[in-house]
């Protein structure tokens, strides 16, 4: 049995620890750390220790207090000393999310027990002799019980299961945060053996301060946590949770935020008014829809993107559509800056396959062609073999690049005046091991984005003028080919030069094809027609596409030669008003008044190739007379037709 003079304690250790504690919790304050569940734990065990400490410095005073008050403080500085560490089993737990692991509600219930039975050895103590502590009435002295060991035990046993959760999860934590996190339980140690040995020194609470310290440095610091501009949680911290979500197996929902015109933010805005709307905009982020979701978390992964998390998939949903509509208001927009949002729900870690999936995912998601709705639920679109195809698109291009795997199709194109087939367009498609044949209008834009499809036009330009420098190619009659080139090759100096190259190669007549340029895109970039021009000049004949999908400009239509204006499909299928009737027949009349021939594309039924000839098209093509066809089928196809 130790005896304990009262009177000589050294409170100095205690009172220290206090100023410590407090300035931790300030400086967590100050820095808004308690943002993460896990931290506000954390917070509660430094609260809880504080007020240990009180009553440890309350103890030394018995004089004051009296046996009663003596039995009460040293009774609920043990309870308190339990709770913390029952409090730390919760923040490791919090930490690694490893709720999820307790499918049995009952196993939270079996947390509680140690707990509860050293509770009732401290309420049960006053009543015996010599069990958790002692006061001797006469002297008031105060002398550890026979039982004291049960509190040590219920004590350490948290600690001992929470250094065995961070041991089993170490992959969630550095490998300064794993030594940190266990300190504890040394630090603890050494400190009971000390106060063991000298029993007026009041370390212990003193050694679980120096912990605390540690942890704060290593897990609870704010850059590991915090974004500093939006003072939501930041990238790193997301990925902590996208990571323990596959680990677990835990499914949690998230929400995607992308403004994706985030860098003009800075080009409209001077920087302050730019960080400031940042922050707004966080703020309306991360405060506006807490109330429909408790359990909501908000996180911004820099550059305009930000992500949110949830357990409950409608509550998540809910909010999603109310962002949408909420950011079109135009307290969120500027005079000068209007957001342009794309977002996104899924679910981990069910929709894609691994961490670094979702993270390739979420970094691009927004220039996805089918993403232009809303708000795009991605659990109800994973399925569909588009989606699949999308998100492997990058892989599955660069696959067809290196195999080769393209292949090109062509669609003849049939000459009213001549009444047979005398020109083709070649369209290129990917031959995919999983996925059979894959439309140009899947990879092509996204090709675009990448830059790859400069390699993909080069091999069509290549194949088409290898085919056109074949013998049978000549047996066919065919005037010229069109060659679909994207715009952003337009931009390239090098362009005639390449293409009178390959000219060269083949021995091939630069007649013997047209290029197609798509007027859309064309239309928007005024230096475009420069390179346009240029390519005019030496001889190689453009023909413009989707006439009538882009904006159309009368000066520059009348400026650059083009050859061939190709009437888009869906001027096609408008085409049965009295008015648009109209404006087709002013549209080809014009068309010839400039001396270039018209082609329309997208023709499908007899009557429709009826009332263009009727127009005075020149060309048509479309499904009536034949699908795009790969080559061997082309070449039959011309063939036949020819003999007839
Ligand atoms: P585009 O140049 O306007 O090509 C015409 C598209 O209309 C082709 O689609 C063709 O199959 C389709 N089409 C033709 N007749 C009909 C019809 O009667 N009904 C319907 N519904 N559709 C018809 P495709 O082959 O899927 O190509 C789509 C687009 O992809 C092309 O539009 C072109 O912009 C682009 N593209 C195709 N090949 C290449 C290429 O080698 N390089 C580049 N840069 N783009 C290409
Ligand atoms: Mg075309
Ligand atoms: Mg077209």
């Amino acid at each position: 049995m130790i005896f304990l003079e009262n009177a000589t304690n050294i409170v100095y250790l205690d009172i220290a620890s206090i100023v410590l504690n407090v300035l931790l919790l300030v400086s967590m304050f100050i820095k808004e750390i308690y943002k993460r569940k896990g931290s506000r734990i954390f917070m509660l065990m430094i609260l809880l220790s504080i007020i240990n400490i009180v009553f440890d410095i309350l103890s030394s005073y018995p004089e004051t207090l009296q046996y009663n008050g003596l039995m009460a403080v040293n009774s609920i500085y043990f309870i308190l000393r339990l709770l913390t560490s029952f409090f730390y089993l919760i923040y490791i737990i919090q930490l690694t999310d490893v709720w999820v692991t307790f499918k049995n509600k009952f196993y939270i219930f079996l947390l509680f027990i140690p707990f509860i039975i050293g509770l009732i050895f401290i309420l049960l103590n006053p009543m015996y002799d010599n069990f958790i502590f002692n006061i001797n009435k006469d002297t008031l002295k105060y002398s550890l019980g026979n039982f004291i060991f049960i509190i040590y035990i219920v004590f350490m046993f948290y600690l001992g299961i929470a250094a065995i959760y961070v041991i089993k999860y170490k992959m969630f934590f550095t490998r300064y945060q794993e030594i940190t996190l266990i300190s504890i339980i040394p630090l603890s140690l050494i400190a009971a053996i000390i106060q063991y040995f000298i029993p007026t020194l009041l370390i212990e609470l003193f050694s679980t301060s120096i912990a605390f310290y540690l942890i704060s440095a290593s897990v609870e610091t704010k850059e590991l946590i915090v974004d500093e501009r939006t003072n939501l949680r930041n990238l790193s911290n997301f990925h902590g949770v996208v990571k323990r979500s596959y680990a677990l197996k835990r499914e949690t929902h998230v929400l995607i935020l992308k403004i994706e015109n985030y860098s003009e933010l800075y080009n409209l805005l001077n920087y302050d008014d730019a960080v400031a709307y940042l922050k707004r905009m966080s703020l309306l982020f991360s405060n506006r829809y807490k109330g429909i979701d408790q359990k909501y978390e908000t996180f911004y992964l820099d550059q305009g993107l930000f992500a949110a998390t949830s357990y409950d998939y409608n509550k998540l949903r809910k909010i999603s559509i109310l962002m949408s509509e909420e950011l079109e208001n135009k307290n969120i927009s500027m005079a000068e800056y209007k957001p342009k949002k794309s977002i996104c729900l899924l679910t981990m870690p069910d929709v894609f396959k691994n961490e670094s999936e979702l993270f390739k995912f979420i970094s691009n998601y927004h220039t996805r062609l089918d993403f232009d709705k809303n708000v795009t639920f991605l659990n109800d679109i994973v399925k569909n073999e588009n989606f699949i195809i999308q998100n492997d698109i990058d892989k599955i291009i660069d696959e067809a690049l290196k195999k080769q795997n393209f292949e090109v199709f062509y669609q003849p194109i049939y000459n009213v005046k001549e009444n047979s087939f005398t020109s083709a367009e070649a369209l290129v498609r990917i031959k995919a091991k999983n996925y059979g044949y894959i439309s140009p209008l899947k990879f092509i834009p996204y090709a675009e984005k990448t830059g790859r499809i400069s390699d993909i036009d080069k091999f069509v330009l290549e194949s088409v003028l290898k085919f056109i420098s074949e013998d049978i190619f000549n047996d066919l009659n065919i005037d010229f080919i069109e060659i679909n080139l994207s715009v952003a090759e337009f931009g390239n100096e090098l362009l005639t030069e390449e293409i009178n190259k390959i000219l060269a190669k083949y021995s091939v007549e630069r007649e013997k094809i047209n290029i197609e340029i798509t007027e859309s895109v064309a239309s928007t970039k005024m230096e475009i027609d420069d390179h346009i021009m240029n390519l005019c000049n030496k001889g190689i004949r453009i023909s413009l596409d989707d006439y009538g999908t882009g904006y159309s400009n009368i000066e520059r239509f009348s400026k650059i030669p083009f050859s061939i204006i190709k009437i888009d499909k869906t001027l096609v299928d408008n085409s049965e008003t009295e008015s648009m009737k109209q404006v087709l027949k002013n549209t080809f009349s014009m068309i010839k008044d400039l001396k270039r021939k018209s082609v329309v594309e997208g023709i499908e039924t007899k009557e429709q190739a009826d009332r263009f000839i009727d127009f005075g098209c020149d060309y048509i093509q479309g499904f009536y007379y034949s699908k795009p066809l790969p080559k061997q089928d082309f070449i039959n196809f011309i063939l036949k037709n020819k003999n007839k």
